[in-house]
């Protein structure tokens, strides 16, 4: 491509095997899971999120994320990710090996106590204790928080942008690596994901590096472009769209995996993917959850003859 030179890399952070899987009807099996993680893997993405460590009641698809971590570790050069709701989890996330913890925060403090039952101040106490547990370890473990809910919220609706940069600014605080803006529901629109990535990074700087954005109102890509010219290099996405959030009554999957590398890789972003072999990771995914909708539009339609052209 003749600007590819020119454009900096962006990094997909996979999340199907977490976000995707934990609204499925079925469970998938361990070996199916890893199968399709190898998959992405060898599509070239580098960084997927492979389940979470919360209540195997509550969410009865993770149960076995324990393993999926260990074998995802198999994978060279993968940076293994894993979602954790407390520091019960982020001990287990530590144990079984992940580079990565991701600890999702409620902006919304009504989405907070309805999800785990604490609010949003409680949870960044927890953040705080998190790290400090982390960081005594002998193995050193990334902590990447999310701001969920930062773009509004299925029960409280509007989320104020000025309650937005606070909780970023505390979650900052605790020492994290890193923090994403989640749009847990949806409802995010450009100019207000322009709005809040410049206020946030006002506010903390390099730390703000990740968009995890939902597709449920039509504009998760519109979401990512706009953040991607804000200079967001990082983005969560979702092969074949999966995904929604069980707290979130209606909210729709995650934004495309697949289409979102098209977008990158059309404007000349570096992402290391091979986009035919990403679609055909699909395939595994119909086969396996046959009662899930997979959404995209490249792989319905197929690369365009334009596609890598210089
Ligand atoms: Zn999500």
């Amino acid at each position: 491509m003749a600007n590819e030179a020119a454009l900096p890399a962006v990094t997909i952070c996979e999340v199907g095997p977490r976000d995707g899987l934990q609204m499925a009807r079925d469970i998938l099996p361990t070996e199916i899971k890893l199968r399709w993680i190898r998959q992405l893997a060898q599509a070239g993405l580098r960084e997927i999120e492979v389940g979470s460590f919360v209540s195997p009641k509550l969410v009865p698809q993770m149960a076995d994320t324990a393993a999926v971590v260990r074998g995802a570790l198999e994978i060279e050069g993968l940076t293994v990710c894993a979602l954790a709701g407390n520091l019960r989890g982020v001990v287990a996330a530590h144990e079984a090996g992940a580079h990565v913890v991701a600890i999702p925060i409620s902006v919304s403090d009504t989405h907070s106590r309805a999800n785990v039952n604490k609010g949003t101040d409680a949870q960044i106490d927890m953040v705080r204790a998190a790290v400090d547990w982390v960081r005594a370890q002998a193995r050193p473990m990334r902590i990447d928080v999310a701001a969920a809910t930062a773009f509004g919220c299925s029960m409280e609706g509007h989320v104020p942008l000025q309650r937005v940069v606070d909780v970023a600014a505390d979650l900052a605080a605790t020492g994290a690596d890193a923090i994403a803006l989640a749009d847990t529901v949806g409802y995010a629109q450009p100019a207000q994901v322009r709005a809040t990535v410049r206020a946030v990074r006002d506010a903390i700087g390099a730390r703000l590096t990740k968009l995890h954005l939902h597709d449920t109102m039509g504009l998760g890509l519109a979401n990512a472009l706009a953040g991607l010219d804000e200079g967001i290099r990082a983005f969560d996405s979702c092969l074949g769209g999966l995904g929604g959030c069980p707290f979130a009554p209606g909210a729709s999957g995650n934004i495309v995996t697949e289409d979102l590398a098209f977008m990158l890789a059309s404007m000349g972003y570096r992402t290391g993917i091979d986009l035919p072999q990403l679609v055909a990771a699909r395939r595994l995914l119909a086969e396996s959850l046959p009662s899930e909708k997979l959404r995209g539009a490249v792989a319905v339609a197929g690369l365009p003859k334009t596609f890598g052209a210089a």
